[in-house]
């Protein structure tokens, strides 16, 4: 076998749900080095002076690591992570219930932060700052709030839209970290990586193939190859190389750049129905069956990343460039 197979055989089964992809600690997170060294720094000093880390917010698109790199400090920390959703704490008294289990020390981990009820959010900035609860006890004539001291523990807020966080929310962070869309050397070594983990013998011209069509995106990149080993096992092929990659994923109809079905329908909307923009958010979501958060969050950046459209007041637009992606002609307007 190619010396730069990594050795193993399609036999081996990948117990799917056990094997953690996860990376561990800071070392084996690869990439978005400016946030690893910030991160280092922090924990190293909260460490040294036996404090809970200062509160978090983890900002950029899906699947880019920011669950994972809240369970990666609180193992470094030496804490229990607890982990909910702004969308999962209903009502404040969710909120309560949670601040008030946590231990010393522990990390509080929320997701889609940015969807926390305005109440909810009020309710957070005392347990933030000074580690206090107000809760109202009783209803009507008889209601009271009752101060409620919590143990000291750290925030991590994970957002896809920092935009939409409240300013009170935001200020209450003691740092920010955004992470950007990962460049394709970094997905591959995320590939290689997962495909050891996983026993999937690849090469690393077919892992680059992966790598390419994989949007910047480690989550994106792990289930290509898990696609792809799939394919591979179904067509009795040992080892999966470029040709094997190419096929499998023209399966899936992605491009050379990434472009999924859905980018691809987004674009050819604004190109044809609306003479290339700008067309409304809305009008474009319903245009093509998603929801305009979705579009926002999960498709726009990526197409906004690599040059094919263009946000601007009056509504979205297609570039030239996704004219000539998509092989079609720019609109004369546009040229003008
Ligand atoms: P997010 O919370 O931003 O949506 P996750 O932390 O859930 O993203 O990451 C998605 C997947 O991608 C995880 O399964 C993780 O294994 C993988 N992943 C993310 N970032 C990295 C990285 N820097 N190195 C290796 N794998 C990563």
């Amino acid at each position: 076998m190619d010396s730069s197979f990594i050795e193993s055989s399609w036999t081996q089964s990948d117990q799917p749900f056990e094997i953690p992809l996860r990376p561990q600690t800071l070392t084996e997170f690869l990439g978005q080095e400016a946030v690893r060294k910030r991160l280092e720094i922090i924990i190293s000093a909260a460490k040294s002076r036996k404090e809970a880390l200062g509160h978090c917010l983890f900002s950029g698109p899906p699947g880019l690591g920011k669950t994972t790199l809240a369970h990666i400090i609180a193992k470094a920390m030496g804490s229990h992570l607890v982990v909910t959703s702004g969308p999962a704490i209903e009502k404040a008294g969710d909120l309560a219930g949670l601040l008030t289990n946590l231990k010393s020390g522990d990390v509080l981990f929320i997701d889609e932060i940015h969807r926390l009820t305005k109440i909810a959010e009020e309710y957070l900035y005392p347990a933030m700052e000074d580690f206090s609860l107000d809760l109202m006890i009783d209803s009507g004539p008889n209601a009271r709030s009752v101060e409620v001291k919590l143990n000291p523990f750290t925030l991590i807020g994970a957002t896809t839209r920092s935009g939409l966080l409240s300013a009170p929310m935001r200020s209450r962070f003691n740092i920010h970290l955004r992470l950007e869309y990962y460049d394709t050397h970094t997905l591959q070594q995320i590939i290689l990586r997962t495909a050891q983990l996983l026993h999937i013998p690849i090469d690393l011209p077919a892992s680059q193939i992966i790598a390419e069509r994989s949007r910047g995106t480690p989550r994106i990149a792990n289930n290509l190859l898990r696609w792809v080993r799939d394919y591979a096992q179904a067509h009795q092929i040992p080892s999966v190389q470029t040709q094997t990659a190419k096929s499998a994923l023209e399966m899936l109809n992605i491009d050379e750049a990434g472009l999924e079905e859905m980018d691809k329908k987004i674009l050819t909307v604004i190109m044809d129905h609306h003479e290339g923009g700008p067309v409304g958010l809305n009008n474009l979501a319903a245009a093509v069956g998603e929801e305009p958060h979705t579009l926002e969050e999960v498709y726009e950046p990526y197409l906004i990343l690599q040059g094919f459209l263009k946000r601007t007041p009056r509504g979205r637009e297609a570039t030239t460039l996704a004219y000539h992606h998509m092989g079609k002609k720019p609109q004369k307007r546009k040229m003008e």
